[in-house]
């Protein structure tokens, strides 16, 4: 796997794998390296490339999807959204379950610790200079549409810039700083 992984991601430079292979068994295992290298190298050699032509009938159709049209005709019996505390806007805010994460901008030292772990990319970034006048991401906030109240952003924090808040009418709507996600640009009414 290793081997073909080296071939097809061809980036990666075969021979520096085989310099590792050989450095970690030379001294324990010397029996071991050539076998080994034979394994990677034939990994590496027989992988097989194919190219598939797009069908015909789906060339100009990749980018169209279209919306779901709901409609009398066509929505769920009942109007039901099947999803659970999601729909075709693709709102989180259902999941949460009485908590979300409360930012405080003055304690953040925008070191994206709470970034790695949100598992929804709530978090909105917007760049600026630092007070050497270098370039710099700063976090704005949070995008409370996607956040479904994990709280794996709170933990993850270092300092006070994020804390557990229950979740009152009106918080998230005034605390809100939207993504620009280009596949909600132009958005639904
Ligand atoms: S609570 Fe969870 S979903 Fe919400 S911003 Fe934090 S990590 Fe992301
Ligand atoms: S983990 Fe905390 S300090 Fe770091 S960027 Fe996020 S909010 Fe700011």
């Amino acid at each position: 796997m290793l081997g073909a992984l080296f071939r097809i991601c061809d980036f990666l430079d075969p021979e520096s794998m085989k310099n590792v292979i050989r450095s970690t068994f030379e001294k324990k295992y010397p029996h071991l390296v050539e076998p080994n290298i034979r394994t990677f190298e034939r990994g590496y050699n027989e992988v097989r490339f194919k190219t598939y032509e797009t069908p015909e009938d789906a060339i100009g159709k990749e980018f169209s999807r279209p919306l779901p049209q709901l409609g009398f005709e066509t929505q769920e019996i009942g109007g039901v959204i099947t999803a659970q505390a999601n729909s075709i806007l693709k709102d989180l805010s259902g999941s949460r379950q009485g908590f979300l994460p409360k930012f405080e901008q003055e304690q953040c030292i925008n070191c994206a610790a709470c970034d790695t772990v949100c598992p929804d990319y709530c978090f909105v970034w917007e760049e600026g200079e630092d007070k050497r006048g270098r370039k710099q991401m700063f976090l704005k906030g949070i995008d409370y549409q996607y956040c479904k109240g994990c709280l794996k952003c709170v933990e993850a924090c270092p300092t006070t810039a994020l804390s557990e808040l229950r979740e009152s009418i009106g918080y998230a709507e005034s605390r809100w700083v939207k993504q620009s996600f280009p596949y909600l640009v132009g958005g639904i009414s």
